[in-house]
């Protein structure tokens, strides 16, 4: 390992997840700036040596052995306002993010707020609600390749679709994002409206990674083809079907990967025995051994 670096050994993975499971990555590392990651991807890249750059841990279901690899936890949090345009640090918390532009009266990041996502990991995954995704006020990206190179993205040159970002097809990180966002003195009402309707509809107090499924391309929703099929409390071990909304599973404590990954299979199994759909997982199951990381 790079020896200016602070890397960690074993650090435990259920600390670094919203689910709060999973094993000991075999290394960690925490990034504050983009150069740190310009010096050790292309590092890992020539070794070979799988890694995964990891946000707020709100969207991945680590292995119960912990992950053969380097998990690299970004946090480059830097915030700088010019007018209505916003440079963030792709470790910046995309909920707070939500609420701080709304408090300074600009409009079009407040679905954010109460999505515990880092701003690299609504970008990747493309995070969103209703018909706001997380692409609609972006202008460009800041990414590090494996060779250690900065390029700006604009986002003409990238792709985005329900939950998906040219991100997934890539190698290397996202370090920081420009959006573009409208004045607006509703915006803070609008932010107080999507918490509150998120603690009415959603377990947020509850160990989960968000939705489980996603939402099939037309006709019912994931959520309610798992209502309809009877499986609300449904449990495995220490997993369980959300009793609020049925598209998460919970861990009562202690749920292994295992219990949510048998507990995912079984709700597939019996949505499509019911209804005919098979529906698709939209959590990032990160096994022990990957060389690519996801
Ligand atoms: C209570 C709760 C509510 C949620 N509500 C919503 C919702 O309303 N809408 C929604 O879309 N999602 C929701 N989610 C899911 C989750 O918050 C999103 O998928 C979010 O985008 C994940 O961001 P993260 O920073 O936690 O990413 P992580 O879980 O840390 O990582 C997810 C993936 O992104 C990759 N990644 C992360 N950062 C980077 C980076 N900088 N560069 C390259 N790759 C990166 C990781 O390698 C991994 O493959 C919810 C989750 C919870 C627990």
């Amino acid at each position: 390992m790079q020896k200016n670096l602070p890397f960690q050994r074993d650090k435990l993975l259920k600390d670094l997840s919203t689910f709060e499971i999973g094993g000991r990555a075999s290394y960690f590392v925490e990034v504050s700036f983009a150069d740190q990651l310009a010096l050790i991807l292309p590092f890992l890249a020539r070794e070979k040596i799988p890694y995964l750059i990891l946000g707020k841990g709100s969207n991945v279901l680590f292995d119960d052995r912990g992950y053969n690899g380097v998990v690299i936890l970004n946090k480059i949090i830097s915030y700088q306002k010019k007018e209505d345009v916003l440079s963030v640090g792709a470790g910046y918390s995309f909920s707070l993010l939500g609420m701080r532009t709304a408090r300074e009266s600009l409009s079009g990041l407040e679905f954010a707020a109460g999505i515990p996502a880092t701003v690299g990991g609504a970008l990747f995954m493309n995070a969103g609600a209703g018909a706001d995704e997380t692409c609609n006020p972006l202008v460009e990206v800041t990414y590090v390749t494996e060779e250690g190179e900065k390029l700006s993205l604009s986002k003409k040159n990238l792709n985005f679709g329900y939950r998906f970002s040219s991100f997934q097809q890539m190698k290397g990180a996202i370090v920081g994002a420009k959006f573009r966002l409208t004045p607006s003195e509703e915006a803070q009402k609008r932010v107080q409206a999507i918490i509150s309707r998120r603690l009415l509809t959603q377990p947020c107090k509850e160990r989960s990674a968000g939705c489980v499924f996603r939402n099939p391309a037309s006709g019912p929703s994931a959520g309610w083809l798992i209502d309809q099929a009877g499986l609300k409390g449904r449990a495995i071990g220490g997993a369980e079907v959300s009793t609020i909304h049925a598209n998460f599973i919970i861990n009562r404590g202690n749920a292994t990967a295992h219990d949510v990954l048998s507990l995912a299979e079984l709700i597939q199994r019996v949505v499509k025995e019911k209804s005919g759909v098979l529906l698709e997982r939209e959590i990032h199951y990160i096994p022990f051994s990957s060389y690519v990381s996801r």
